[in-house]
């Protein structure tokens, strides 16, 4: 039985936010416990794709400030957000990267174009991304840390870091010499076949997760598995404490100086997404694990008088999805972001129609989906159509190019459920039943958009982002080539998120709010438990994530600050100076 545990810091979830808001916190002497709902830790961050946006971040020396960041931001920002909230944001991210660099966190910047790269301000370095992780470094926890998500995976077995994954999913130079290296690591691990099938070589978040929890558990923390947040403690208008749900047994935990809420968002929550989305969406259409993220604690908080924020959508990501190998009654989602704009292809909405440049980011495709459903009635699911020629080089959401996964090879269940074949377009209208004579009118443009390589409607391959995941291999434009080569194919792409960009109003400090805009004292909020500080703006790849690991160092940074010279015992009143000492120095 657990009796009277008390804690400086309660941490909830396991993710990138709670993560540094633990690590920040034993880092400074603070005693922390983080409780996570699953049985695995990581959260969506450990599926992740890892990288973390971060403007003016200087890890190495370039020519990005402040002024530029907020340059970008304001350009994009078309809603009303927190104006201290998004400087603290440009402010503190470059001194939390600079944080984990100085722990040994092995980040770098990656040559990444910003989501609207043609905006003022945008730039092509400010996603910052991890070196691999050797996973048996975690010890007898390797086998606890969330896996990194099929798409992440080779056949989901094989870890590939970012520049294999799109080597090989574009069949790009050097896909054989990289496949070859990853069948060749992994089989020649012994050691490692004999504990189980896992890769031990952690990629993408699972670096990033695996070097945050090497760091966590060398510095003693514990994270409390299969243990829930349901009930926040409130003490003379403080939070003290959480009451928590281990195996259907309840009890309490109190923290001394505050509970900082980490607990992703709400996409799991169907009652949630009706309440807030104006398009909800399903819940199994989203791309983050399935057993953790319902809104726990966002509700707890509206419980005891909180205000949200940003609630109205997901960090959108097209997705299809198909049933799970060898798991009857289950289905695995499968993101199709990067597939939509590849050449060769077209999507439309139930009418036929095009609705968007398909090679923009995804969060763009999936608000692009939204206002289309509010137009047309005629989006969620579109239409992903293309041509043999697609089929043969690129991936369509589950399905691979025809070299790894040719058409004999997809089981027949998938065959007019999952994926739609037809020797006409004609013919494929009607299996898809799309109106005819829209669809071939749509076909017809994009050809002639491929032959003069500008898309006058939506300008699909116009701008260096979308050019990025283009064909290098495809003239004049690499989003654009003819969909002209039978048999022609469809899938259906549905209004996949990442997770939620609205939750709990927090300030610049993360201190949660209540209605009437002043912080709950002992209450913190980080990552998609919090609204995002760009409101419904996803500006470049890494824009969560960036974020979360910030407004978690911030919080415990607040919490050391507010609580240095509080009513604390002698002992710990000396490490909360020693801490709030350092920090000012680091803060500058
Ligand atoms: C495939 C994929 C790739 C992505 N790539 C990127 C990327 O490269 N960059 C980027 O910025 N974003 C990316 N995203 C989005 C990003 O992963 C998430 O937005 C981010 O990880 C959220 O972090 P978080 O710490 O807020 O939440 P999470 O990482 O989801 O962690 C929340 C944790 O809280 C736990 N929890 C929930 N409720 C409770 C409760 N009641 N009690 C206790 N614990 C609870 C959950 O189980 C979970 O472990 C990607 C998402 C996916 C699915």
């Amino acid at each position: 039985m657990i009796h009277n545990e008390t804690y400086d810091v309660i941490v909830v979830g396991s993710g990138a936010a709670g993560t540094m808001a633990a690590l920040r916190a034993a880092e400074r002497g603070l005693s922390v416990l983080v409780v996570e709902k699953t049985h695995k830790f990581g959260g969506t961050s450990a599926t992740s794709g890892g990288v973390i946006w971060v403007p003016n971040h200087q890890l190495e020396p370039n020519d990005d400030t402040s002024e530029q960041a907020f340059a970008y931001l304001d350009s994009l920002i078309k809603w009303p957000v927190q104006r201290d909230r998004l400087a603290a944001y440009v402010e503190q991210a470059p001194k939390m990267i600079h944080f984990l660099k100085s722990l040994g966190v092995p980040v770098m910047p990656a040559a990444w174009p910003d989501y609207f790269s043609e905006s003022p301000g945008a730039r092509s370095d400010r996603s910052i991304v991890c070196d691999t992780f050797d996973g048996r470094e975690l010890g007898d926890k390797f086998v606890l840390m969330r896996e990194q998500y099929t798409r992440f995976k080779l056949m989901n077995r094989y870890s590939m870091d970012l520049p294999e994954f799109f080597s090989i999913s574009t069949r790009g130079d050097g896909w054989i010499k990289a496949l070859a290296k990853i069948l060749w690591r992994y089989w020649g691990d012994i050691s490692t076949r004999l504990i189980g099938g896992r890769d031990r070589r952690f990629t993408t978040g699972g670096a990033l997760m695996g070097h945050l929890f090497k760091q966590l558990f060398d510095r003693g923390v514990e994270v409390r598995l299969e243990t829930r947040l349901d009930e926040l403690l409130v003490t003379g208008g403080a939070v003290t404490g959480v009451k928590a749900m281990h195996f259907g047994r309840g009890y309490e935990i109190h923290a001394r100086h505050g509970v900082i809420l980490c607990a992703g968002g709400f996409e799991w929550n169907q009652e949630l997404r009706e309440r807030f989305f104006p398009v909800p969406g399903l819940t199994r259409h989203s791309s983050t694990p399935e057993d953790g993220n319902r809104g726990e604690a966002l509700l707890a908080g509206l419980k005891i008088g909180a205000d949200t924020e940003h609630t109205e959508g997901g960090w959108w990501i097209p997705t299809m999805h198909m049933p799970m190998p060898k798991a009857s009654n289950f289905e695995e989602i499968h993101q199709a972001a990067f597939d939509v704009g590849r050449p060769h292809s077209v999507c439309v909405n139930r009418n036929g129609e095009r609705f968007v440049d398909e090679a923009c980011s995804y969060d763009e495709f999936g608000a692009a989906m939204v206002a289309d459903q509010l137009k047309t009635g005629a989006n969620t699911p579109c239409w992903l159509v293309f041509d043999a020629t697609f089929r043969a080089n690129y991936t369509a959401g589950g399905f691979m190019p025809t070299a790894l996964m040719p058409d004999w090879l997809i089981p027949k269940d998938r065959w007019d459920h999952y994926i739609f074949k037809a020797h006409s377009l004609e013919a494929l209208a009607q299996k898809i039943h799309l109106p005819l004579q829209a669809l071939a009118r749509t076909v017809a443009n994009m050809n002639s958009f491929a032959k003069s390589g500008v898309d006058p409607e939506f300008g699909r391959g116009g701008n260096p982002y979308d050019c990025m995941f283009g064909d290098p291999a495809v003239t004049p434009n690499p989003c654009l080539g003819a969909i002209e080569t039978a048999p022609y194919y469809a899938v259906p792409i549905n209004l996949g998120d990442l997770g939620t960009k609205g939750g709990l109003k927090a300030d610049a400090r993360a201190r949660v709010l209540d209605g009437n805009g002043q912080p709950i004292p002992g209450l913190y909020a980080a990552g998609n438990n919090a609204g995002s500080p760009f409101g419904n703006v996803y500006p470049g790849a890494g824009g969560t994530i960036g974020p979360a690991l910030t407004f978690a160092y911030v919080a415990v940074n607040d919490i050391i600050e507010q609580t240095a010279g509080g009513q604390v015992s002698p002992a710990k009143k000396s490490t909360l100076e020693k801490a709030a000492k350092l920090t000012t120095v680091e803060r500058g």
